[in-house]
């Protein structure tokens, strides 16, 4: 019998599998002691899981870094290195011969003295080895204990659907993604910053799933549609039949959908767009680039650290923002410096535990307390603007005085950057994520001391609402198209256009088709969506007019519930555009969603 699970569709594609359910945490380790003639043989065990591991982790860091980049790749080093270190690797193995315990129970006691040790030390760069240490040690007791290493998803020895409770950015890249078909996890949203991660390495997947880890079994089938938000266990013929027809009519409006990559964004009546890709990762600029994008309108550069264990070096970012510059030589390159906090965190920043994280130390409070990582990406994107119209762009902004002292920075920086004639470019452009109701409501002031601005409407859908972009149970209530955000988006707007200076959506309303109708129709020109949704979106734009987008604008501006706005959209949108192939994915309120492509 199959059961049907609906959750989130949350990253576009049909995956067909098993089903490997990954379970990252520390295992109960038996107390164990061995006869001693059986020492030696347990000091060869705990080598052999050592060589293991290694090989493990190297082959783990060699597709890390062909995926994702050598920058990446560096998350598994420190594990390497302790892997040899003589302080864990004595201790543990002197526990084997002087108490004669087991391998597993010498090396967790290992773990539990060198853990106490580093937490009495309480210095930020140790206490960020704990994640490390903890890593190895879930590794290495998985195999001494003979139970599968979790996040070895090559385990099956073929591709799988991953199922978790719940996934992070880090363990995310230390997935071997060769083995990974899909993604299916009880918690999480569209906006949970993992998924957005996960989009943009084309992993399909399905979040919110309720209790999809609880549910599946060893070996069971499955088959997952990121489109449509749906898991199905247990898939009969019929089943496999429908998915594969449904996933071979994707791909062929995929393949009628290139052809749009190459069009002009214009809407039917002949308004230019800008329109430009959000990345992540700086290999995804090519991807952007062969979709279409006119330029990046937002790369979250914090992916270049989070799960590293060390700051990447001046040198090395500079590298990877110049190669995307370079991408795009006639078109805008958006940086936006490092959105840490929130549910992103590097491993060499000690960030604390924090009762409500997304109203915590996050993105500009972050870099503005450490000047020393704030430093270093500004100069390096300084000097990469000497290859391109690289603009700098800051998160969560909320008052003149951020700004102000970012400014401060940058111009030290720049200052800098002369004296030692390195060049760059003078006029490198400074805005703002427009993200806060505060930032909404200074947006005069605040459009004094920009250059341009750029709303991001998951954060501020999230703080005007007050509704936890990653609370699965909240995601019904978590509405881009709430007349509280539909109008301070129309306010943003206007006092762009008043002040003169650019202002663009970069958050997931703009990847929407009824978003990007709305925004459109509010006068704001330039939208940025991840590289997948480029040209479908173009294609919706090239569809409608824009006179009939502010005709539609205006009355959502003035509807009084988030349903009436979706309708006023969706009513006048449906003349021009067949929605239909939207629904599923996103929620359109249309008075019957027909099953969707
Ligand atoms: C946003 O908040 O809308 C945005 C674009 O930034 P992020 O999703 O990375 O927080
Ligand atoms: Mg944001």
């Amino acid at each position: 019998m199959s059961t049907v699970l609906d959750g989130f569709a949350a990253a576009d594609g049909i995956a067909i599998g098993k089903a490997l359910l990954i379970e990252w945490g520390v295992p109960e380790v038996p107390h164990e002691m061995v006869a001693p003639e059986e020492v030696e043989h347990e000091v060869e065990r705990f080598h052999e899981a050592r060589t293991w591991a290694k090989a493990r982790i190297a082959r783990l860091q060699e597709s890390t870094k062909e995926r994702l980049g050598p920058m990446e790749a560096r998350i598994f080093e420190p594990q390497m290195l302790m892997l040899d270190d003589p302080t864990l690797v004595d201790g543990a193995l002197r526990y084997v011969r002087e108490n004669r315990f087991t391998a597993a129970k010498a090396f967790d006691i290992r773990m539990l003295e060198l853990q106490a040790q580093w937490t009495r030390t309480a210095h930020p760069m140790v206490l960020d080895r704990l994640n490390d240490l903890e890593d190895l040690q879930i590794r290495l007791l998985h195999r001494l204990l003979g139970i599968a290493d979790p996040s070895d998803v090559g385990r099956l020895g073929e591709e799988v659907i991953v199922v978790a409770k719940n996934l992070s950015p880090s363990l995310v890249t230390q997935l071997d993604l060769d083995f990974v078909l899909g993604i299916a996890t009880d918690f999480g949203t569209r906006t949970s910053h993992w998924v957005i991660l996960a989009r943009s390495l084309q992993i399909p997947c399905v979040v919110g799933l309720g209790d999809i880890s609880r549910r599946i079994e060893l070996d069971q089938e499955a088959i997952l549609d990121g489109r449509i938000g749906r898991v199905i266990l247990n898939p009969d013929e019929q089943d496999r039949v429908v998915f594969r027809e449904r996933d071979s009519q994707i791909q062929a409006w995929e393949e009628k959908i290139e052809v749009i990559a190459k069009m002009d964004p214009v809407t039917a009546d002949g308004q230019p767009i800008t329109l430009r890709a959000n990345i992540d990762l700086p290999g995804e600029a090519q991807h952007a680039l062969s979709h279409g994008a006119q330029g990046i309108g937002l790369f979250r550069t914090e992916f270049l650290v989070v799960g590293q264990t060390s700051l990447p070096s001046e040198e090395e970012q500079y590298e990877a923002y110049r190669s995307i510059a370079e991408t795009f030589p006639t078109g805008a390159v958006i940086i936006r410096t490092y959105d840490l906090g929130g549910d992103k965190f590097p491993m060499f920043l000690h960030m604390p535990r924090e009762e409500n994280p997304f109203l915590g130390w996050r993105a500009i409070r972050v870099c503005l307390d450490v000047p020393e990582l704030f430093r270093t990406q500004l100069r390096a994107i300084l000097r990469a603007s000497a290859h391109g119209d690289v603009r700098i762009m800051v998160p969560l902004v909320n008052d003149v005085e951020e700004i102000l002292q970012v400014r401060e920075l940058l111009e030290e920086e720049a200052e800098g950057l002369r004296r030692d004639g390195i060049e760059y470019n003078h006029g490198t452009k400074l805005g703002i994520l427009v993200e806060t109701p505060a930032a909404a409501l200074e947006a005069v002031e605040l459009s004094r001391h920009c250059d341009f601005f750029s709303i991001g409407t998951n954060d501020l859908t999230q703080y005007t609402l007050a509704v936890d972009r990653t609370n699965t149970r909240l995601a019904k209530l978590f509405n881009p198209f709430h007349p509280a955000v539909v109008r301070q988006l129309h306010q943003v707007a206007r006092v762009a256009r008043a002040s003169g200076i650019e202002v663009s959506v970069c958050g997931e309303m703009a990847a929407n088709p009824l978003g990007a109708f709305l925004l459109l129709g509010l006068d704001i020109t330039a939208l940025s969506v991840a590289w997948p949704s480029l040209t479908e979106i173009k294609n919706v734009i090239r569809q409608f007019r824009i006179e009939d987008a502010r005709k539609a604008a205006k009355a959502a501006v003035a509807a009084s519930t988030g349903k009436e706005v979706m309708k006023v959209l969706a009513d006048e949108l449906g003349k021009s555009v067949d929605l239909s192939v939207f629904a599923g994915r996103w929620n359109l309120s249309l008075p019957e969603e027909p099953q969707p492509l």
